[in-house]
């Protein structure tokens, strides 16, 4: 059921799509090879190391981007869970199938957000 995210924000939005929950069909994260140097405590001899890192993926949204299409598993990433509490990021869309859905008169689903209810006065007690 893919998503359609949208930047709220006038500049650039990146989220790193951590292994954990991004990766559960296939994995998008990076190996990469990083020089370090290592020295010898009891010599000082310095060696160039190589270390293969596991670097995971990421996101950018252009300044007001909407990005469509995108798997529902982003709603599990923390960095974006936290975009759409602060108002930076919007869930657009939820579609069961790609066709193009109509649009502002559908009804939205609401994860993030639920709308506030009517406080009803509260029962008097005797
Ligand atoms: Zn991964």
């Amino acid at each position: 059921m893919p998503i359609t995210l949208e930047s709220r924000v006038r500049r650039m939005l990146v989220v790193n799509l951590p292994h954990d929950p991004c990766c559960r069909d296939q994995c998008g994260c990076a190996e990469t090879t990083v020089v370090v140097t290592a020295e010898n405590p009891r010599t000082g001899d310095r060696v160039a190391k190589h270390v293969s890192k596991h670097l995971p993926a990421s996101m950018t949204w252009l300044a007001l981007e909407r990005r469509s299409g995108l798997p529902t598993a982003l709603l599990a990433v923390p960095d974006i869970r936290a975009a759409i509490g602060r108002g930076h990021l919007r869930l657009v869309e939820q579609t069961p199938d790609p066709e193009p859905a109509a649009p502002a008169a559908a009804p939205r689903t609401t994860a993030a957000a639920p709308a506030p209810s009517n406080p009803t006065p509260a029962a008097k007690e005797a």
